[in-house]
């Protein structure tokens, strides 16, 4: 049986000692695992997440670098400076922090970085894999979908037959994830902001994944029984702290769920430094 609390923290700490084993095999044979975020403006928000991905970044050994470009940039000085780093050998992942600055809206953002250095995994040439039926989560395969199946995998929830529920059909999560977890077996419904009768349909579901970014969505009335399980997305400012999109009293119903702060959140910068390393080692293979 597995803890009320699905808390990132143990398996973070392992996936680090592995990370920082293998980055220091790469560093022997003279290549620092090297990421590059590119930010346009100033988005509080955006900076907070960067500084979250430098941390552990660092942590593993590996080398961090932020390209900042004016709000006011144009979409051309914004393609050079990627073309730049698609062809740069130091550079083996990158990362174009969203959301983007309105003039840059119309660019094909998911597709600007080369799939090798695309530690996203938002490159259709690496999206096809998961639409296509793969379970391999060694694949540039998008972070928030990655960690959370490995979280899961951790605990020793399996998905092999079971009703998911995934609400919020983003091309960040709830599209990569419905796609990942029909791979795995599960029957997965994908709600949204239109969908009817949601509070019946979570009912019936064995686990349900909020990503929707509404603070205290899910209350105990989405629940239908007392074996559920709650993986929560959501990043959520209410009156100056960080919340979910699960309220405490439908944790306290659930079977178990995962905390906010430290659950999904955490999974997804391990997987993001997970992926540059693999990025580097396909990059350097000889
Ligand atoms: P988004 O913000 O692009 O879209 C939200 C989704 O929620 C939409 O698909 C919409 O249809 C759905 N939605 C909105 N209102 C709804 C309602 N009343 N009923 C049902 N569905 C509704 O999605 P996103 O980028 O995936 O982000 C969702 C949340 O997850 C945000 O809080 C974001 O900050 C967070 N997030 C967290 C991580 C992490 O690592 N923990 C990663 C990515 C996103």
């Amino acid at each position: 049986m597995y803890p009320k609390i699905l808390a990132a923290h143990p398996l973070v700490v392992e996936l680090k000692k592995d990370l920082r084993l293998r980055c220091e095999k790469l560093k022997n044979r003279g290549i620092i695992p090297s990421m590059c975020v590119v930010l346009v403006g100033d988005n509080p928000a955006s900076l907070t997440y960067i500084k979250n991905k430098q941390k552990v970044c660092e942590e593993i050994g590996a080398h961090f670098k932020l390209v900042q470009m004016p709000a006011s940039v144009k979409a051309q000085d914004f393609l050079n400076q990627l073309h730049q780093l698609n062809h740069d050998h130091s550079v083996h992942g990158i990362i174009i922090q969203l959301p983007v600055t309105e003039s840059l809206k119309n660019l094909n953002i998911p597709n600007l970085v080369t799939p090798e250095k695309d530690i996203d995994g938002f490159n259709g040439a690496n999206t096809q894999a998961i639409y296509t039926g793969t379970t391999n989560l060694q694949l540039l395969i998008p972070c928030t979908p990655k960690g959370i199946i490995n979280l899961l995998n951790y605990y020793g929830i399996t998905l092999d037959g079971k009703h998911v529920v995934v609400i919020g059909r983003s091309l960040i999560v709830g599209k990569p994830l419905s796609m990942l977890l029909s791979n795995l077996n599960a029957t997965v419904t994908l709600a949204h902001s239109k969908t009817k009768n949601l509070k019946q349909i979570t009912q019936t579901a064995d686990v349900i994944v909020s990503a929707i970014g509404k603070s205290e969505f899910i209350t105990p009335d989405y629940l239908g029984h007392s074996q559920q399980i709650l993986i929560d997305v959501g990043i959520n400012n209410l009156d100056g702290k960080l919340t979910g999109d699960v309220s405490k009293e439908a944790q306290e119903k659930a079977l178990a769920y995962t905390p906010v702060p430290g659950g999904v959140g955490p999974m997804t910068v391990i997987s993001l430094i997970e992926n540059l390393i693999t990025a580097t080692e396909n990059q350097v293979k000889g």
